[in-house]
């Protein structure tokens, strides 16, 4: 089985999909980490992420050992993701690594587009959304959990921006898939998307 969650920044998709992985028991994939890794080779081979050659480049030389870097979180790290993330030679070289993942014993992967590009034939689609203010307060609480403590108003441009961003670019933009579900998780707490989206999941695979 294929669960392809995909939806903007700090919607909850990533505590919603390893849940929902865990329940399942089924291998669970950040792809986001996969683009944040590639930004950071970049910035340390002290290149620019928008630079195709070197973001290509530092793509298709990704071990798996770049994703379980320490520092693939935070400001930089999140620019420099977005950056690379746009560029049609880095999402190449990381498309047939996200689909051999999933074909091994199936698996919940989220993104940005996962059901429209990676897996289209996916079982189960969710778009998960939630108000640019609830998504900025979640990552902002995250990034005090973890000792950064940036102002709530320049997260929330931050989120806007690499929104923008993902949505606006050519190479596989952050769209919903034509049959993917809508779920806005502005009024859950993760408990609750927990319970409605393995209801979902039921549902579409009875
Ligand atoms: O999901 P996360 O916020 O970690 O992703 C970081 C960046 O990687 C996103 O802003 C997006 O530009 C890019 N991304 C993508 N496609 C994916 C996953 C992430 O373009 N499937």
């Amino acid at each position: 089985m294929i669960i392809a969650i995909d939806g903007p920044a700090a919607a909850g998709k990533g505590t919603l999909a390893r849940r929902i992985a865990e329940a399942l028991s089924l291998p669970y994939l950040d792809t986001g980490l996969l683009y944040r890794a590639v930004g950071r080779r970049v910035l340390d081979a002290a290149a620019d992420p928008a630079d195709p050659i070197a973001a290509t480049e530092a793509a298709r030389a990704l071990t798996e050992s770049d994703l379980s870097r320490p520092d693939l979180r935070g400001p930089d790290a999140d620019r420099a993701a977005s950056q690379v993330a746009s560029i049609p030679g880095v999402r190449a070289a990381l498309l047939a690594y996200q689909r051999h993942y999933g074909d091994k014993s199936g698996a919940v992967l989220d993104g940005r587009d996962i059901g429209t590009i990676v897996f289209p034939h996916a079982d189960i689609k969710l778009f998960v959304t939630a108000s640019l203010d609830a998504r900025a307060e979640r990552r902002h609480a995250e990034l005090l959990r973890r000792g950064e403590n940036i102002p709530l108003a320049a997260v929330k441009a931050d989120l806007k921006s690499r929104d923008e961003a993902d949505r606006n670019r050519a190479a596989a933009p952050l769209i919903p898939a034509a049959d993917a579900t809508q779920f806005d998780t502005t009024h859950m707490d993760a408990e609750t998307a927990l319970a409605q989206a393995l209801e979902l999941i039921q549902i579409r695979v009875r």
